[in-house]
């Protein structure tokens, strides 16, 4: 071998690479950015899946029929996917109870005790018929049935109540659909908690049941995106899905339907970009 092969041709093979931009990024300072048209879709009417990043799956609600035909498909696959309906709850009550509710009575700390297994943060007070209503959730909740939101919410802090004399009771006539409602009183306080489904207003989708998925459950497969028959579910580019608690892997309809398409981290300062160069080296 030459002169030429041994020492000139790696020579400047090395200077090339060296002058050449990079494949791979410095991730995560530099991140993937989401191409929609790449995201793994099924087109039904066609017939045909285009091949496509499956990361976080994208619901459009305005496309979902509630069909569930998602939940079935992954059903025999990793069982992540529930169909869940959007819910409001309400308390409702007459003008005497709303005056102790501005002097801090009873009725205060009746609504205090209902607000605590919502994170505190009340929806706002509206005339109802016969008096008023108070929504007591600021954002939807999501559940399978006005009684799965019962025992999750309320049957611990119904229990406290009775403990301190509160009397609940349900009313006699039969709750229609997704309502169920209660009755509380005590010492003449007396208020309504219903629970009522909320209908989100998508003409295709009247009972506003969409589907929801756990992402510590999910294998990626796509089954479900190939099931859908109406173009509502995709699979995008959102590869950040780590998290430090479990629940936080759950995604209700509307976190699906918010794409976070690879928000960035804060900025690394200097210092932390070189802290990172040496832990590299050590
Ligand atoms: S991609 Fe996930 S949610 Fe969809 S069918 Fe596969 S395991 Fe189920
Ligand atoms: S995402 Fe598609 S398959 Fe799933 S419930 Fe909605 S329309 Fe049906």
């Amino acid at each position: 071998m030459g002169l030429v092969e041994r020492v000139v041709k790696p020579v400047v093979s090395g200077i090339k690479h060296a002058l050449m931009k990079p494949v791979t990024i410095k991730y995560p300072f530099t991140k993937v950015e989401n191409i929609p048209e790449e995201n793994f879709r099924y087109d039904p009417k066609a017939g045909v899946a285009y091949p496509g990043y499956k990361g976080r799956h994208i619901l459009y609600l305005d496309k979902c029929t509630g069909c569930a035909a998602c939940e079935r498909a992954c059903q025999e696959i990793a069982e992540a996917i529930v169909m869940l309906y959007s819910f409001d709850i309400f308390l409702e009550f007459d003008s005497g109870f709303k005056s102790g509710l501005e002097e801090g009575g009873d009725e205060a700390r009746l609504v205090s005790r209902l607000l605590h297994p919502l994170g505190g943060v009340m929806g706002g007070l509206e005339e109802a018929e016969g008096g008023f209503r108070l929504r007591l959730n600021d954002t939807p909740i999501w559940e399978m049935a006005a009684q799965v939101v019962y025992e999750n919410l309320f049957m611990d802090v119904f229990k406290e109540l009775e403990a301190e004399g509160w009397e609940i009771t349900m009313p006699e006539e039969k709750p229609r659909g997704e309502v169920r409602s209660y009755i509380i009183k005590k010492n003449g306080v007396e208020a309504k908690l219903v629970i009522k489904q909320r209908d989100l207003g998508y003409k295709q989708n009247k009972r506003s049941v969409f589907p929801a998925i756990d992402y510590g459950r999910c294998v990626f497969c796509g089954f479900c995106v190939d099931a859908c028959p109406f173009y509502a579910l995709e699979m995008g580019g959102d590869y950040e899905l780590a998290a430090l608690e479990r629940e936080e892997l759950f995604y209700d309809p509307e976190m699906l339907a918010k794409p976070k398409f690879n928000t960035h981290p804060p900025e690394s300062t200097w210092a932390e970009k070189a802290v990172l160069v040496l832990r590299r080296y050590k």
